[in-house]
């Protein structure tokens, strides 16, 4: 009799679900991956597929989910992730974010398993406080470019607080702010594996508007010890996971070339429509109830995710969707 813990992660092959399933592995969870790799990638799983413990299922979470044998928990961590992703993928994206939670709470209901989903801190929008606290409601633009993603996560959050209060389900709600490490892809448009890819291609660097906007980088480690505290707390409520160390696009383009040891320069470029100002986690209530904090500084984290691109091959590095944010920069 299998006596492990059975835990069903979405979106496993992605940057995030890739980790999570290395934590609950190392855990000694039994651990069935789902991922549709549309944006995920087996490179990031296929070291688990030889262990009797890991198992994976090329399925769509936007559709009835059928898993044999008892579940004790669920991540819902399936989602395009990036503004480049969910405007190419804007129906999927709204799809994998309602229909998908639903079919993950259906799912937990019928199997008494504890739910957890990714949520983020896109639900604050381009928020008007500072930072922000789980208590700000947001300032979102629900027709905007970043609409299909912030509304979908929000009614995300609605839907699974429902299945908590009607059926008593056990959930649990994590507001992610920008995380990077290893496994990040290379082309999907985020700040940091821009840069880097630019600074390793010898190529400028793009800063969106006047590079004044901020935002605070968590390590990956840090914030998959975060799900993990959460996911064992007796609390239903949202918590934010993030690192507050905060800084300026700007800023971070200097931090990139220093690390890289290059010497490009940055180029200008208009800032994408709803593109948030300002972004800082306020961790108060992660830290009392959690006992969390990050642990990882930008520039162990940046090293670190500096070594994983510099291993990729030179295909990889230069594949032909680098940049390509054309249509991201919506007039
Ligand atoms: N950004 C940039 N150059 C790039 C990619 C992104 O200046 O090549 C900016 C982007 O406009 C935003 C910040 O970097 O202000 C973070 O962007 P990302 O897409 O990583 O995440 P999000 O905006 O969702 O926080």
């Amino acid at each position: 009799m299998e006596t492990r813990k059975r835990i069903l992660i979405t979106g496993a092959a992605g940057f995030l679900g890739s980790h999570l399933c290395d934590r609950f592995i190392k855990e000694n969870y039994h651990v069935i991956g789902m991922d549709n790799l549309i944006t995920g990638r087996l490179k990031n799983i296929e070291h688990l597929f030889k262990l009797e413990n890991f198992e994976f299922y090329n399925h769509d979470v936007s559709k009835y989910i059928h898993v044999p044998g008892e579940l004790d928990y669920i991540l819902h961590f399936a989602s395009p992730a990036s503004p480049i992703d969910y405007l190419k993928i804007p129906i999927q994206t709204l799809k994998v974010g309602s229909l998908g939670i639903h079919n993950c709470l259906g799912l937990a209901k019928v199997k008494g398993a504890r739910v957890l989903i990714a949520s983020t801190s896109e639900v604050y929008g381009d928020p008007t406080v500072h930072p922000q606290t789980e208590e700000y409601w947001g300032n979102v633009n629900p027709v905007g470019p970043r609409g299909v993603y912030d509304e979908a996560k929000r009614f995300q959050e609605a839907m699974t607080m429902a299945y908590h209060t009607y059926h008593g389900l056990e959930t649990r709600i994590i507001r992610i702010f920008n995380t990077y490490g290893p496994r990040m892809r290379l082309n999907d448009g985020r700040v940091l594996p821009a840069f880097i890819g630019q600074a390793l291609r010898g190529e400028d660097l793009t800063i969106f508007g006047d590079g004044s906007q901020t935002r605070s980088f968590c390590y990956v480690d840090d914030l998959v010890e975060g799900i993990y505290r959460l996911l064992h707390s007796d609390y239903a409520e949202p918590v934010n996971i993030g690192n507050p160390d905060e800084i300026t696009i700007g800023q971070f383009a200097e931090e990139i070339i220093k690390l890289t040891n290059t010497n490009q320069k940055v180029v200008y470029h208009d800032l994408p429509v709803n593109d948030p100002k300002q972004r800082q986690p306020d961790i108060t209530k992660a830290k009392a109830l959690l006992g969390w904090e990050p642990k990882v500084s930008r520039s162990e984290g940046l090293k670190l995710t500096y070594d994983y691109f510099c291993s990729l091959s030179e295909e990889e590095l230069r594949h032909k969707e680098h940049n390509n944010f054309d249509n991201y920069i919506v007039k």
